[in-house]
């Protein structure tokens, strides 16, 4: 994309091909569940970032930034996660998901479109405010916004099906783990700043847990309290 900055709305960015295009992109990258492409073919990423980085929205390995010293995860990032979420229930919607760092709100709107509720959780309350204006205007309805410290979970609306960590953990909460409902399934980025291991851990019936290492990502960290 070429287009001078100030005139990348006016030029077709808003359409739905570039958003095509980035989902040809993912599937070349090995991104394969239909219904993850499709929901990313239906959220327009330009809209979560400034009009200076719209330009840049549709590409599939750019983090973005958002103020406050954050960043919009990759798209093939958001893709991968959402793809280890929905692994375990191979057919219809995901019930009940946690998103722990709302950001910008994208990783959000993609998981309203794969989800029944969407609880999401984001410890600076500016970015929450405007996450939270940004999908009303887009018409999802689907999502609760809390403005908290989501480093163990939001045990008000616990248990959930799913919980996704979209900033990198030093440890893993164990508190993240018992807030999964059977059959549940953690995705979390753990390891020091910019530099984790992806884990998915799925919780059977029983109550027992298995550990996987999906990826290595690069994520912001889990910081503690709330700005
Ligand atoms: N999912 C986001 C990614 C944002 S980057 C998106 O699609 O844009 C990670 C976010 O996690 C940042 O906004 C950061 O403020 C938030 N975060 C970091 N630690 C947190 C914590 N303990 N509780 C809640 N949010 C946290």
């Amino acid at each position: 994309m070429r287009e001078s900055h100030s005139h990348a709305q006016g030029r077709g960015l808003t359409s739905p091909g570039s958003r095509a295009k980035l989902v040809e992109e993912l599937r070349s990258l090995g991104v394969k569940d239909e219904r993850v492409l499709t929901a990313i073919a239906k959220v327009p990423r330009h809209e979560f970032v400034d009009p200076a980085f719209q330009a840049q929205a549709y590409k599939a390995d750019l983090t973005l930034p958002i103020g406050h010293a954050q960043t919009l995860s990759q798209a093939r990032v958001v893709a991968v996660m959402t793809e280890a979420l929905l692994a375990g229930k191979p057919s219809g919607k995901f019930g009940r998901v946690l998103e722990i760092g709302t950001g910008s709100g994208y990783q959000t709107a993609v998981l309203a479109g794969l989800c029944d509720t969407v609880f999401t959780v984001e410890r600076i309350k500016a970015l929450s405010e405007t996450a939270r204006r940004r999908l009303a205007a887009m018409g999802i309805k689907n999502v609760h916004f809390g403005y908290a410290d989501g480093t163990d979970g939001w045990t008000s609306f616990a248990p959930y099906d799913g919980i996704l960590v979209t900033a990198g953990a030093e440890a893993l909460s164990p508190a993240l783990v018992e807030q999964l409902a059977p059959g549940g399934r953690l995705v979390v980025p753990v390891g020091p700043s910019g530099r984790q291991l992806l884990k998915l851990i799925s919780r059977d019936a029983a109550g027992k847990t298995q550990v996987q290492d999906v990826a290595t990502v690069s994520f912001v960290p889990l910081l503690p309290g709330k700005q």
